[in-house]
């Protein structure tokens, strides 16, 4: 990584001002509902205090439209905050302006401040200069551990990073997400497979035709299977399958590297999966009419599971069914108990893409992966090839301290 990380920050006596990413689910009652988002921030805030330094926290939480919008406050973050980390945190209601400036001021080393939700203001969306330097104030060095919004420019990922010049530096979580998923395409362990599912074969196009120049294999799963089968002139019943994108899977189809692509030779079906009452295995082909593929079938699984053994490097993004019904989830489940045997062997096993986690976190499984990505949007455009503008404007290495 060419870019400085907080281990190149003298943080002692410094007040570090830290983009993270709060954007936690909150429940009917306000409070958090999984602190998931705050458990991955500890290692950057501790290193912060352990160091002699006091840490100024932003973050964005929910959509409140550059509104006061109380429904998005981050004071229950503050609360749930203070219990992972077990000291008080201190809050203000406004991200910007004299009350956050007097209370930066006043942190003494091992303090933590956390300002409001700073899409409050339009300004941070529009990536306005002056926001970016009204935060710049409360700090004196920056640090971004805020992978989830890397690939957006804002004023806290993007205009406040130039406002330090040669002191901007990439937080532990944000390092590790760098570190995983750029290893894993610039010089993966081979054989290296890559994993593709989702519904949609639309948010993954680029994705797709990225991946098939690095990997070994490319299995793909998921609803978005069915665009592809059929471009490929199979029948594929009331599977999903959008319409739009038949040409472009066409495209993928007849790609050079296409012989690297795998997709499930059978599918589980159902006619209707709300009642699921009966579900028969079908060639992924070859599904009648009436019915709809919504899992990998019994002979994918074994070579999803095969093709996983064999690899030394796994990365994983989009479940491979309607894994939030039963029995559609089976295929996801072995896939991603098979991934943890991987590791437990000494694999690289990357899992990207919020629905593959939650999956994850439902078996149990996200603590038996190498990496899990905090960042669905941010990943896919990384393992797409495009510049993060969050990654950019962080100092380079050279230019630092
Ligand atoms: P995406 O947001 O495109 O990654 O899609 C994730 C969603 O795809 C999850 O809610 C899955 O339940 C769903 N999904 C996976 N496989 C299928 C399938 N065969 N048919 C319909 N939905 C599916």
């Amino acid at each position: 990584m060419n870019k400085l990380t907080i281990d190149d920050l003298d943080l002692n006596g410094r007040r570090v001002l830290v983009r993270v990413d709060f954007n936690v689910p909150l429940d009917e009652g306000g409070r958090v509902r999984d602190p998931t988002r705050i458990l991955a921030a500890l290692p950057t805030i501790r290193r912060i205090l352990d160091s002699g330094g006091s840490a100024v926290l932003m973050s964005h939480l929910g959509r409140p439209k550059g509104k006061r919008d109380m429904s998005f406050s981050l004071s229950p973050v503050a609360d749930a905050l203070e219990d992972e980390l077990g000291r008080s945190v201190k809050f203000t209601d406004d991200c910007i302006g004299q009350e956050a400036e007097a209370a930066a001021g006043s942190l003494q080393p091992g303090d933590v401040l956390l300002l409001e939700n700073l899409r409050f203001h339009p300004e941070e969306e529009a990536d306005d200069p002056g926001f970016a330097e009204a935060l710049a104030r409360l700090g004196d060095l920056y640090v971004n551990d805020a992978f989830g919004t890397a690939h957006r420019a804002h004023a806290s990922t993007h205009a406040l990073a130039h406002s330090f010049p040669g002191k901007a530096a990439a937080g532990c979580l944000m390092e590790k997400e760098l570190r995983y998923l750029g290893a894993a395409l610039a010089d993966p362990e081979r054989p290296f497979v890559a994993i593709i599912g989702g519904a949609k074969i639309s948010t993954k196009i680029e994705v797709l035709r990225r991946l098939l120049r690095l990997v070994d294999s490319l299995l793909i799963g998921g609803g978005m299977t069915y665009t592809l089968v059929k471009a490929r002139g199979g029948r594929i019943g009331d599977s999903l399958c959008e319409e739009d994108k038949l040409s472009v899977a066409g495209e993928i189809l007849s790609l050079p590297e296409a012989d690297r692509l795998r997709l499930p030779i059978d599918s589980v079906a159902a006619q209707d999966p709300e009642a699921a009452a009966e579900t028969r295995v079908f060639p992924s082909d070859d599904i009648p009419d009436g019915w709809r593929g919504l899992d990998i079938g019994p002979v994918a699984r074994g070579e999803f599971v095969a093709a996983v053994s064999e690899a030394r490097t796994v990365l994983w993004n989009g479940p491979v069914g309607l894994f939030e019904r039963s029995p559609f989830d089976v295929g996801t489940r072995d896939v991603a108990e098979a991934m943890a045997e991987l590791t437990r062997r000494g694999g690289v096993t990357i899992v990207g893409g919020g629905d593959s986690v939650a999956a994850l976190n439902i078996f149990g499984l996200a603590d038996r992966m190498s990496h899990v990505s905090t960042g669905g949007g941010a990943s896919l455009e990384f393992l797409e090839g495009k510049p993060l503008p969050g990654v950019e404007a962080l100092t380079d290495r050279e230019e630092g301290q």
